[in-house]
């Protein structure tokens, strides 16, 4: 979706020209590719701003663009055709009255039709958006994967009801077994002539949709092309992916329409806790149990990663709730490819025991604290 040219500026719909003159020169002096080598957030920001200062700089553009959006922007824009037509749907609207919900465009589904032939009349030859060629629509679809999975990131196959392409017309919506002949509506131009209120103009024929052509309609999606069905996708689901990420597999969204380009998927990825392992940004966390042995003679214990197991070193004198940081054996970072690390807090575990040894060497151990280990427990 583009942005309002005035947004993009910084000033009000009612700047002055000067005003508007200031507001380019101050952000173009900031963004200029110029000065921020090789930043293409800058390059693109100042795509847009010179955008909105070639439309809001010119009085003739801004006054079209005001009254018609980007739209009157366009070579072969008939502005008072479009005025015309603004001011019959008004009054078609007030006749039509109460009782209908929503807005009516007449024989048109929306705005962008009218606009479309009124380009049209201007014989820029710029077709409208809907006629043609069409990209499938995107889907979103959600997918739950548990932490380690996502950490390590994995290939699967999903079995997905959609729209597909219909399979006995492979989605032209004509019977494969009929044979095209002229369309009898428009004589093979794709074209029709209509009039809607005051004004008068070219359509896509209904009955070809603007092909010009027609068999029969495919008895199997009954000349929709598209069908329910279901589909396996093989999807890639990349090391280290996070919580509310998209993932695309292009194509596999809907089916295009009169030979154009499927949309695309996007998963969107929901992680499953861990019992055990917690992510925080791009670094794990987990809680690592060892011997009191181990905790005051220190050793070598192994360690489950996400990238397979490790040995740490326990350092001597260790102490319940100290850290270990293994660093780089955290998150893969999907964006920057970079590794967290792997956060590991001890956890001092004393024997479930009431052995009388055990007791003894406990009792032993206790003449060895040098000082009230509780001295600083206070309030
Ligand atoms: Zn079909
Ligand atoms: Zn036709």
């Amino acid at each position: 979706m583009a942005r309002d040219f005035y947004e993009i500026l910084g000033v009000s719909r009612t700047a002055t020209q000067e005003e508007i003159k200031k507001a380019y020169r101050k952000l173009a002096r900031k963004w200029h590719p110029d000065i921020n080598p090789g930043n293409v957030e800058a390059e693109q920001t100042f795509k847009e701003i010179s955008q909105a200062y070639e439309c809001l700089g010119n009085p003739e553009k801004r006054k079209l663009y005001d009254e018609f959006g980007e739209e009157g922007l366009q070579s072969g824009f008939d502005a008072g055709k479009a005025r015309e037509y603004k001011s019959w749907q008004q009054a078609y609207k007030q006749q039509a009255g109460a009782g209908r919900a929503g807005p009516e465009f007449g024989r048109y589904q929306s705005y962008e039709d009218i606009f479309g032939d009124i380009f049209d009349l201007g014989g820029g030859g710029k077709a409208f958006k809907g006629r043609g060629p069409r990209r499938g629509r995107d889907i979103e679809h959600p997918m739950e994967v548990d932490l380690i999975s996502a950490l390590k990131g994995f290939e699967t196959e999903l079995s997905m009801q959609k729209m597909t392409a219909c399979a006995l017309c492979k989605g032209s919506g004509m019977d494969p077994g009929s044979k095209l002949t002229t369309c009898p509506a428009c004589g093979g131009s794709g074209r029709i002539n209509v009039a809607e209120g005051p004004m008068r103009f070219t359509k896509p024929c209904p009955q070809c949709g603007g092909h010009g052509q027609i068999g029969r309609p495919c008895p199997q999606c009954g000349g929709t092309g598209q069908a329910m069905g279901e589909e396996r996708i093989r999807v890639v689901i990349p090391e280290g992916v996070k919580e509310g990420s998209k993932v695309r597999v292009a194509g596999k969204g809907e089916p295009g329409m009169d030979g154009g380009p499927p949309g695309d998927l996007f998963l969107i990825v929901h992680i499953k806790p861990h019992p055990l392992l917690r992510r925080e940004d791009d670094n794990l966390y987990m809680d690592l149990p060892v011997t009191v042995t181990e905790a005051i003679k220190g050793g070598t214990v192994t360690v489950p990663t996400p990238k397979g197991a490790v040995k740490v070193k326990v350092p001597p004198r260790s102490q319940s709730g100290q850290t270990l940081k293994l660093r780089g054996k955290g998150a893969k970072n999907p964006k920057t490819k970079a590794y967290g690390d792997l956060m590991l807090k001890l956890v001092v575990k004393v024997p479930k025991t009431d052995d009388e040894q055990a007791l003894k060497a406990a009792e032993a151990l206790s003449s060895f604290y040098q000082e009230d280990i509780r001295e600083g427990i206070r309030f």
